[in-house]
C-alpha cells in the first residue's frame, strides 16, 4: 500500500534536509556527467523566482539569486543527499536576450531533455501573478515532444490577494489537464512564506531514490 501524505511529507522533509552539493555549471550537452541517480530539473522565465524557489526547497543558498536575469545559461546540478540530482535549467524568456544566445539555450535545453534518461520530472515555473506565457506553452510543447513529465508550480502565490489565489490554481490546473506529459496537479508555492514548500518537497521525494540502508558492522549487521 503507497503511504499516507503525511508520510510522504515527512519523506520530503528528511530528503531535502540532506546535503545539496553543487556539482557544476553545465555549459554544453557534452559536459553533462553520467550520473545514475534520479534527477528532477527547474525551468522557467527569466526571474519567476527559480533561485529563491530551490533555496527554499533545500533551505540553504544553494542557487544564486540574480540581480540581473538572464545571466546564467548554464545548466547547474546539485546532488541532494546522494538521492537525487537537482538541475536548475537557464531561465528563457529575457527580452534582452542576444538572439544568439537565445539559439544555444534552444539547443542546449532541446539536447538534454531529449538527451538524459536519468530525468524523472520537470518542475516547471509559472508566475501566479502572470500565469502562463507564449514562451511556457512552447516550453510545455518542447516538453511534451521530449516526453519529459512534468508539473506545473506557480511561485509567488504570496503577491496574489486570498480571493485571487484558487482562479490562478484552477487556471494552472485547468492548462496542466489538457497536456498528457503534465502532471494532473499544480503545486502553489512561496519562498516568501514557504507556503506550498512542503508539499512540493514530498512530490519530489517521490521521484527520488529510496534513502541507503545503513549496517551497523558493530551491532551484527543490524539495520540503523
Ligand atoms: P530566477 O531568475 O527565476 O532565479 O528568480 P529569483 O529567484 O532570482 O527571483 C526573482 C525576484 O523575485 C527576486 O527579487 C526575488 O526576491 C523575488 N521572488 C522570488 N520568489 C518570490 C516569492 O515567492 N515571493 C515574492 N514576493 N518574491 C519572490
Amino acid at each position: 500500500m503507497d503511504a499516507s501524505a503525511t508520510e510522504w511529507l515527512k519523506r520530503g522533509r528528511v530528503l531535502f534536509a540532506q546535503e545539496c552539493k553543487f556539482l557544476r555549471p553545465i555549459k554544453a550537452f557534452a559536459d553533462l556527467p553520467p550520473t545514475k541517480l534520479p534527477e528532477v530539473a527547474f525551468a522557467g522565465r527569466s526571474n519567476v523566482g527559480k533561485s529563491s524557489l530551490i533555496n527554499a526547497l533545500t533551505n540553504r543558498k544553494t542557487a544564486r539569486v540574480s540581480n540581473t536575469p538572464g545571466r546564467t545559461r548554464d545548466i547547474n546540478l546539485f546532488d541532494l543527499g546522494g538521492r537525487l540530482t537537482i538541475a536548475d535549467l537557464p531561465g528563457y524568456g529575457f527580452a534582452r536576450a542576444p538572439k544568439a544566445m537565445a539559439e544555444e539555450w534552444r539547443h542546449l535545453i532541446h539536447a538534454y531533455l531529449k538527451g538524459r534518461p536519468q530525468l524523472r520530472r520537470v518542475c516547471l515555473l509559472i508566475d501566479a501573478r502572470h500565469g502562463a506565457q507564449d514562451n511556457d506553452r512552447e516550453m510545455m510543447a518542447s516538453l511534451g515532444a521530449a516526453a519529459a513529465s512534468y508539473l506545473l508550480v506557480l511561485t509567488k502565490i504570496d503577491k496574489l490577494k486570498e480571493s485571487e489565489r484558487s482562479s490562478a490554481i484552477n487556471d494552472a490546473i485547468a492548462l496542466a489537464r489538457t497536456h498528457v506529459a503534465s502532471h494532473p496537479d499544480v503545486i502553489a508555492t512561496s519562498a516568501e512564506t514557504g507556503d506550498g514548500i512542503a508539499e512540493l518537497r514530498a512530490h519530489l521525494a517521490h521521484v527520488a531514490s529510496a534513502p541507503q540502508r545503513r549496517y551497523k558492522a558493530a551491532s551484527g549487521g543490524r539495520r540503523e
